[in-house]
């Protein structure tokens, strides 16, 4: 009988060891279940976003000062009608996926800075640029993929003038404290083509053409697309609010 007990508590020692040491299901985690998103194919919108631009026209845009825009819609594109502006989108966003599809002009004119230049503005401030980047050499942290005046690309993975590129990016806006200091920078990864040309880059400051970024605090923001004097265009674009 003692040899039993014995035994007993050998087995039940065992068990408990093994129950809290060793069992698979002491690192599950089960709650909550991650929502059900049904994925695009080529591209296309998840069921879960936002879409700002399917092909059709322009009721997601204003231009900077809120008056309908001026750029042109065909064939399933929206193209920078030169001298109008930027345009916005109505909605304002903090941290996003985007994607947006683009292409600059078939017919290459100018160089540097002046080929298919646009870009892409997150929250109204921090540009992302848009420019034929193929066999056109300018600042590298001016080309395709860059964060424009702060952080080349990791490499150029762009496509020759006249053919669609994609961008996909998470963007994580900065935190500010009440006080207006910063926070926690904002950061951005982007992929240019499925070719990774932003690693989680810490944002500086907003966008300057001359002179070191600044840091300023605000709230949420619209996404913005750059009148740079070029017909660039843009399709099949995208966001998911994070
Ligand atoms: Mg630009």
């Amino acid at each position: 009988m003692r040899n039993v007990l014995a035994m007993a508590l050998v087995v039940s020692a065992m068990t408990q060891g093994f129950s809290q040491q060793d069992d698979p299901k002491a690192t599950e985690v089960w709650e909550p279940e991650p929502k059900v998103v049904t994925p695009g194919n080529n591209g296309a919108p998840p069921s879960d976003a936002i879409v700002l631009f399917d092909g059709k026209d322009l009721s997601k845009w204003s231009d900077k000062k809120g008056n309908p825009s001026k750029w042109t819609v065909a064939d399933g594109a929206l193209t920078v009608a030169k001298g109008t502006g930027d345009i916005k989108s109505k909605q304002e966003f903090g941290d996003i996926q985007l994607h947006i599809e683009w292409r600059t002009p078939a017919k290459v004119e100018g160089d540097g800075q002046g080929r298919g230049n646009s870009g892409i503005f997150f929250q109204e401030r921090y540009e992302l640029q848009v420019l034929d980047s193929y066999k056109n050499r300018t600042y590298s942290n001016g080309q395709a993929g860059s964060i424009y005046k702060q952080t080349p690309p990791l490499v150029n993975p762009t496509k020759g003038p006249g053919e669609w590129q994609v961008y996909d990016v998470v963007y994580i806006a900065p935190r500010f404290n009440s006080d207006g200091t910063l926070k926690t920078p904002g950061r951005i990864t982007a992929f240019l083509n499925g070719v990774l040309v932003q690693n989680n880059t810490e944002i500086q400051g907003t966008t300057e053409y001359i002179g070191k970024p600044k840091v300023v605090a605000h709230e949420k923001g619209s996404l913005v697309l750059q009148d740079h004097g070029n017909p660039t265009s843009f399709r099949n674009i995208w966001v998911r609010e994070l």
